[in-house]
């Protein structure tokens, strides 16, 4: 038995490798990500596996290369300069980055685009499984692997996969646009635990996948066919001590020192990012232009250290974005700036972290204003470089940081007003204020660090998968059928009670489009012809449509979830439990009442119960409604002895005294039965799984948990195990 291991899969690697003269060097990154997961994938037999950052085409310098990456426990998938072209420049950062941003208008639709990356995501995979055991936990990162997961649960059914979603999840009225939406989802949905930034981002996961792939869900556990998958937000926190350590480190404040020497003494506003149209930067600029024009008395007193990191500036939308950054820039330096005065100090470059130290202490006011940002950990690191709890931080309401920071003056970045006045309330904010607020601040970026979000996200992946274990029927094969097969054989007397709906026929939008076909018909009369079976259709249907379809096999028939019955070549008989109707006429109002309200619905009355239907109604409408409808129904109607059922897209109204397990346990006692079998695939068969004895065996189809003691994926499993049967 291999030891389990823990597998980090990103798309690039924490490392940077460097050429020096002949030899290669490994400089490891110093990104919170990788300090976090370093004390994981440095342990035991552990592994990163990514990118390594460049383009190796020669045999032997990639063999060089997985040599040197082994002894950081890392694993390199090597890439083409045409996979990245295509896969990371073009599908992960020009489809899918602009569309889960909301830049709708930058989305690049190009098939070969997807097409590679669809085959990058699968070259991880096979890379994957040549170091992966079943029993390995995997955590896959972001935006660039969304496939992956899937494609690993295609190898490996039971492998524990978490994923981790760094970027926005953009609205399902976004998402949809994709071409290849559906693939994306069942890629993601691979995974066992998916995490996300914030709330929004699951709810809007949720919402897509269920609109999309017509998953279920219900809080945030979503009912695959064959497992629950859990959707969590989880926000990503800071390693945050280093953060404080390096503000008082004492190369940060010599830096400082000499940077006061250059810039002066004046107050300054901190602009940090990438350069990307998701950070807003242009429209800061704007902003602070607006401030020095309303509030004068900034002028020689405030400047504003615009640091914007180079990214991705091949892209042209991103080439086009630095142009007109510097440009704005030159026009508010040349218009407002002095011999001894220059409002914005501009930096086009990245820094290393004594740098960013140096810059967190410097600046009483960063101004972290994205139109969009997954998280946002500059503002993280700038609260948690204030040792004496002065400044203020000024946030946007769109950076899933946001939702943490209540205590920083949040704006919409599009709302220029409100981002000027923001800037004038910082920089005269009284000290004491902008105490109390970088202090509760401070306390929550603490505690919700970088290592409690590692430490959560696996206690939650192992959660879950404890919960999918305890929720498994065990599908019914190989031993359990077998078995089931010789009980059959042995027994002089049996009963069979089958469902019909979901059981013996699938599910059409149309309910009266689900009549058997012939080999349906054939199958239940040759059961039903070996004397010792007593074969059974139990169904909610109405008496009239089940005697139309079945009436005449030589079966028995239970209808209307016992309500009426009928002997093989008998009549049917009604066993009357509810001798009033008085009910009627109030249920249906109530139903009408939402019939009206809810396109494709309609209400269907049977002879002693009412159901409203809703399997033709939008996704997410029809379950909201079916709420409503299930509470108004209780509240009203409750004390009369009914019963609200939840079906498979039908809600249904019927007396107490009447359901399946009754109908189920009467027709168990009506004989000594040394083979009972029940099969059934929704909430109402539930009851029949209850009612029969521990030793019969209770089938239940489809996913999901249950009484019954096993289960079959599908209704042609059913079909083949009466087969079996039938041949035994
Ligand atoms: N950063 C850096 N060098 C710089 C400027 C910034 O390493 O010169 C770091 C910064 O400390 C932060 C990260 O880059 O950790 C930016 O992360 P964020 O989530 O704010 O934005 P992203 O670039 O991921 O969209």
């Amino acid at each position: 038995m291999p030891s389990t291991k823990t597998i980090i899969v990103s798309n690039r690697l924490p490392i940077r490798i460097e050429k020096e003269g002949d030899s290669l060097n490994y400089v490891p990154s110093e990104g919170g990500l990788a300090t976090a997961l370093g004390s994981i994938y440095k342990e035991g037999e552990n592994i990163w596996v990514g990118w390594p950052g460049a383009a190796f085409e020669q045999e032997a310098l990639k063999a060089e290369v997985t040599e040197g990456l082994k002894k950081e426990s890392m694993r390199p998938v090597f890439l083409t300069e045409q996979e990245l072209e295509d896969y990371y420049l073009g599908f992960s950062n020009q489809t899918l980055w602009p569309a889960f941003h909301y830049f709708l208008q930058y989305i690049q639709y190009v098939e070969a685009h997807w097409q590679t990356y669809e085959s990058v995501n699968r070259k991880f995979a096979d890379a994957i499984a040549t170091y992966a055991n079943p029993g390995d936990t995997i955590w896959v990162h972001d935006y660039q692997l969304l496939l992956l997961p899937g494609m690993l649960r295609e190898r490996f059914p039971n492998m524990t996969i978490g994923f981790f979603q760094h970027i926005p999840f953009p609205s399902y009225e976004v998402f949809r646009i994709l071409p290849w939406r559906r693939q994306l989802l069942e890629g993601m949905l691979g995974a066992d635990y998916l995490g996300f930034h914030t709330y929004d981002d699951m709810r809007h996961f949720l919402s897509a996948t269920h609109r999309l792939a017509g998953y279920p869900y219900s809080g945030n556990r979503i009912q695959l066919d064959k497992r629950v998958v859990v959707a969590d937000p989880l926000p990503m926190g800071i390693d945050y001590e280093k953060y404080a350590e390096n503000a008082v480190h004492p190369e940060s404040i010599d830096r400082e020192a000499r940077y006061r020497e250059n810039i002066g003494a004046q107050r300054l506003l901190l602009s940090m990012d990438r350069l990307d149209y998701s950070k807003g930067i242009p429209k800061r600029l704007l902003a602070f232009e607006a401030l020095l024009e309303r509030y004068p008395q900034y002028k020689e007193k405030v400047s504003l250290l615009l640091v914007v990191v180079p990214s991705r500036d091949v892209v042209p939308n991103y080439q086009s974005l630095k142009e007109q950054v510097d440009e704005l820039v030159g026009k508010i330096n040349s218009k407002y700036g002095r011999m001894s005065w220059q409002p914005i100090q501009y930096f086009y470059r990245s820094y290393p972290f004594r740098a960013l130290g140096a810059f967190y202490r410097m600046c009483d006011v960063a101004v972290i204003t994205p139109v969009r940002d997954g998280m946002n950990l500059v503002c993280k690191e700038y609260v948690a470089s204030r040792e004496n709890q002065d400044g203020v931080l000024i946030l946007s309401e769109m950076a899933g940081a946001a939702k943490e920071l209540a205590d920083a003056i949040l704006v919409n970045p599009t709302n220029q007003n409100q981002v000027v006045e923001a800037m004038h309330q910082a920089l005269q904010m009284p000290l004491e204020e902008q105490q109390r607020r970088m202090r509760i601040m401070q306390k929550g970026l603490r505690k919700y660090n970088i290592f409690q979000w590692v430490k959560l996200f696996f206690d939650n992946l192992q959660e879950v998968k404890r919960m999918q274990r305890a929720m498994a029927t065990p599908l019914l094969d190989g031993a359990g059928r077998d078995a089931m097969l010789k009980a059959y054989a042995k027994s002089e007397q049996r009963l069979l009670l089958l469902d019909y709906d979901g059981t013996l026929v699938g599910f059409r939008e149309d309910p009266l489009d689900c009549a058997p076909d012939q080999d349906l018909r054939e199958l239940l009369t040759a059961l039903a012809a070996d004397k010792a079976n007593k074969v059974v259709v139990i169904s909610g249907r109405k008496h009239e449509t089940l005697g139309e379809w079945l009436g005449a096999l030589p079966i028995q028939l239970v209808a209307e979830h016992g309500l009426w019955s009928k002997q093989v070549d008998g009549e049917w008989t009604r066993n009357a439990a509810d001798t009033t109707s008085q009910w009627r006429d109030g249920a249906h109002e109530i139903m009408q009442f939402y019939v009206d309200r809810t396109p494709g619905s309609f209400v269907e009355e049977k002879s002693d119960s009412m159901a409203w239907h809703y399997r033709k109604v939008e996704k997410g409408l029809g379950e909201m409604r079916k709420s409503e409808l299930t509470s108004h129904l209780k509240h009203m109607l409750g004390e009369k002895g009914l019963q609200v059922l939840d079906g498979d897209h039908v809600v249904e109204l019927k007396p107490e005294a009447v359901n399946k397990g009754r109908a189920a346990a009467g027709l168990h006692a009506e004989a000594t039965y040394s083979f009972v079998l029940c099969i059934g695939d929704d909430t109402t068969d539930e009851d029949m799984f209850e009612a029969l004895p521990d030793e019969a065996f209770t089938v239940k189809v489809g996913p999901g948990s249950s009484y019954a003691r096993s289960a079959l994926e599908t209704v042609g499993d059913v079909h083949a195990l009466l087969r079996d049967l039938k041949e035994v």
